[in-house]
């Protein structure tokens, strides 16, 4: 399956800590689509600390609950420490946004993620890499996504990826 996800964090080296938790989720399987690394300003609290933000897909044989194991292992790894706040300072969160087109609702995973075409952060990203995907729940696409968006915090890209390539959505 196709697995998108989001890394983000406003603790540390923010920028060599995504590099290394995108380097280590490739254990799960080859990197097919990079998006370029974006900043935001925190979502949900009040930080000083800006987020950087970056979405990578890998076509991976494992099972999604097994990529959410090694998403937190890799979280755990790169130094996390979970303070039981949902919105907090962090130095890794890696989340899944979609497993293909599946919809997956367990005690542990929300798939598509619950929140993510409410966020600017997630949608223009995204939009980088695969406009064109149509959003299993919602049935509309990423760029319509992105457009009706009513986010108000700014995602900027601070580090373009020129070696950025575009998903191609399967025949109908
Ligand atoms: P958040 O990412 O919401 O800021 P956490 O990273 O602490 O918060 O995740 C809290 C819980 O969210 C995890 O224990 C995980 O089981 C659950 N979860 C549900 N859906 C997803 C998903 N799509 N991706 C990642 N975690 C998820
Ligand atoms: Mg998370």
């Amino acid at each position: 399956m196709l697995v998108t996800l989001i890394f983000g964090g406003n603790q540390g080296d923010r920028k060599a800590l995504i590099g290394e938790a995108i380097t280590e989720m490739s254990s799960i399987g080859k990197i097919e689509l990079c998006s370029s690394l974006y900043e935001t300003a925190p979502w949900g609290f009040k930080s000083s600390d800006s987020f950087y933000n970056q979405i990578v897909t890998y076509e991976t044989n494992l099972l999604p609950e097994e990529v959410l194991d090694k998403c937190q292992a890799t979280e755990q790894k790169l130094g996390r420490v979970r303070s039981g706040t949902q919105f907090c300072s962090r130095t890794m969160d890696i989340d899944i946004l979609f497993c293909d087109s599946q919809i997956i609702n367990t005690p542990r995973l929300t798939v598509p993620h619950p929140r993510l075409a409410q966020r600017n952060f997630v949608l223009a990203p995204l939009n980088e890499i695969m406009p064109a995907f149509i959003h299993p729940v919602i049935h509309k696409n990423i760029a319509t996504l992105l457009a009706e968006c009513t986010d108000t915090l700014k995602a900027e890209i601070i580090g373009k990826n020129k070696l950025l390539r575009h998903f191609v959505p399967p025949p109908l």
